[in-house]
């Protein structure tokens, strides 16, 4: 072994580096994230193969002045926090003073910045290896310039991919950042070509131009629960639902990675389109400072929450509630516009656009209210309503007629309802078998030959403390030693699953999450395919009696607007907009 020495200050600091800057999206996660700081409300980024030649990131915020600007690139050099107490009531994206630094150390860096109190604008810079000042021409603002990352380090240069894999990995660091800062005005060119441009809208609008969906699609929740407000978009459908790499997932508006938040946010769509992951989502928590730790990672995308299970809980039944008496209606949007528009020209298409999602507030709220009440429950007959009574009306109204075997035709006093028959008798029987299946009633199976199972100490310590839990569930499991379990019994649907991995997914989510969400997730996804089989099928011959029977049902079963695999059950086309659609005006 050599002799102990003290490591130089550059080689200190590009080991730090190396926490924060591991490739090309890093360093504009962190100059972006300066420029938000700045309360910049016009931030543009501008990259060069892939971020690896040059990145340059402008913003019209606040400067740094003159005097400061030599101290922004030494490391824990921040103008965010004082001292450790300050770190409670920290808003800002910053507060290690860390990036520059770090950036500087591995790369050629260039600012030029002039704040509001300088008449002219400073350039800092390496000349021939010493860091000097320089006045530039520029407004208002920073401008950062990070030129030949890692050129010092060719270790590190080894580990950058493609240019194409760099250039994806830079797109979803800018879009990440830009999304929630909605007020801000995004623009993103590469090489030279204007790839994005996000002008300032509100958060709806931004998730579904960053997902390409037309923002009718879009759902929106916000609500507060105790300290945590939750805010979420998301698509109504599952064929928005299905593209990837667009969850968007913050904690007090910071991008973050976090397996509790992407957890509940899988279980929820899980719940209702069971099997389906991936799901686009935009997420955003605000929860007091105190409830939440930031400083676990240089890079500040981890989060640890205090109680990540009430956290959880909060997630899950936000999202999940949403969904309870949800429509898919905006699909007749897509069936209006193929059928009607192709004639038209732009500008017809425009005034004569047809706005179906009309009923998307009113009808909905009406039916969640109606339907909570209990109010419909006992209906089955066509009561006389009258035009002063509309309040007697069931939501989805009175069936007249089949069509193709497919569909309900039903009228309501807003227009014409139609229902898709399977969806809609797969959702009822689905959440019936819920019901039916509460964890405590589940029947336990015995087995002929019991199985033996190993666990480790950390296992056999959840097993123990959970012991009741698990056979609530329909388990029946004897304790044979300290490492060993006998499965004796196994929850009666699940006799189609491997009892060992059952049980011992369920011991890792409750090591991992507190709750045993692998059963859960996999009863579901059984008892959803069985309600898909079980379901009526296309063509059958229904009475009007039994598909008024059907519409009662639908109005009473939780999420009857969607199907099992998230297609909407039924629409409505409001007599407004069949009347649009004839070009009659009343
Ligand atoms: P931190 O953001 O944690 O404070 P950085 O190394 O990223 O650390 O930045 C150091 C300091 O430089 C910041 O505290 C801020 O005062 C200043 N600074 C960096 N970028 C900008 C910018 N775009 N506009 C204004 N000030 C900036
Ligand atoms: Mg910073």
């Amino acid at each position: 072994m050599e002799n102990i020495a003290q490591l130089s200050d550059l080689v200190i600091d590009q080991i730090a580096a190396g926490e924060i800057i591991e490739r090309p999206s890093s360093v504009i996660k962190e100059l972006l994230e300066n420029s938000i700081d700045s309360r910049a409300d016009t931030i543009s980024l501008n990259i060069n193969e892939g971020g690896t030649a040059r990145i340059e990131v402008c913003d019209n915020g606040e400067g740094i002045h003159c005097h400061d600007l030599p101290l922004s690139i030494a490391r824990h050099a921040t103008s965010k926090i004082k001292s450790i107490s300050d770190l409670n009531q920290c808003e800002t994206h910053g507060f290690r003073g860390e990036a520059l630094a770090a950036i500087s150390s591995v790369s050629k860096l260039t600012i030029i910045s002039r704040n509001s109190e300088n008449s002219s604008a400073q350039k800092l810079e390496k000349v021939d290896g010493i860091w000097s000042c320089s006045p530039s021409p520029a407004n208002k603002g920073t401008t950062v310039i990070v030129e030949e990352l890692f050129f010092k380090i060719p270790a590190r240069k080894r580990f950058l991919k493609t240019l194409a894999t760099e250039f994806s990995h830079c797109k979803n660091s800018f879009l990440e950042t830009s999304l929630i800062h909605n007020h801000i005005t995004w623009y993103f060119y590469s090489n030279g070509k204007e790839i994005i441009k996000l002008p300032a809208k509100n958060i709806n609008e931004r998730f579904a131009d960053i997902c390409g969906i037309p923002v009718e699609r879009i759902n929106n929740i916000k609500k507060n629960v105790g300290p945590v407000r939750v805010e979420a978009c998301f698509p109504f459908s599952n064929n928005e639902i299905r593209r990837k790499n667009n969850q968007f997932i913050y904690v007090n508006n910071r991008a973050v990675k976090n397996r509790t938040l992407i957890h509940a946010i899988n279980s929820a769509l899980n719940e209702i389109t069971h099997g389906t992951k991936d799901s686009s989502i935009f997420l955003s928590l605000n929860l007091p400072n105190s409830l939440v730790d930031f400083n676990v990672h240089p890079c500040k995308t981890e989060v640890r929450f205090k109680d990540s299970s009430a956290v959880y809980e909060v997630v899950l039944t936000t999202i999940k509630n949403s969904f309870k008496h949800y429509a898919g209606e905006n699909y007749t949007n897509d069936v209006i516009d193929l059928n009607f528009s192709k004639e038209r020209t732009s500008i017809d298409q425009e005034k004569n656009k047809i706005n179906l999602s009309i009923n998307s507030s009113s009808s909905q709220k009406q039916l969640s209210l109606k339907t909570s009440d209990g109010f419909y429950s006992q209906q089955n007959l066509k009561p006389n309503i009258t035009e002063n009574s509309p309040e007697l009306e069931p939501p989805l109204g009175f069936a007249m007629a089949q069509l193709h075997g497919i569909y309900i035709l039903a009228e309501n006093s807003e227009g014409l309802i139609i229902v898709d028959i399977h969806a809609a008798h797969e959702r009822i029987l689905f959440e019936n078998y819920k019901k039916n299946i509460e964890f405590d009633n589940l029947k336990v199976q015995r087995l002929i030959n019991p199985i033996k199972l190993q666990l480790d100490e950390n296992e056999m310590e959840i097993f123990s403390i959970n012991t009741s839990l698990i056979s609530s569930m329909g388990f029946d499991i004897i304790k044979i030693d300290s490492q060993s379990l006998s499965i004796e019994g196994i929850p009666e649907l699940t006799n189609h699953l491997n009892p060992k991995e059952i049980l011992l997914e369920i011991i890792g989510d409750v090591l991992k999450f507190g709750h045993a969400e692998s059963f859960e997730s996999k009863l579901n996804s059984f008892l959803g395919n069985l309600a898909c089989k079980s379901a009526i099928k296309a063509n059958r011959k229904m009475t009007v009696p039994e598909m008024n029977g059907l519409l009662r049902s639908m109005e009473k079963t939780n999420y009857g607007g969607k199907c099992n695999h998230g297609r909407p059950s039924w629409a409505q086309l409001s007599v407004e907009n069949i009347d649009k659609i004839f070009l009659r005006g009343r």
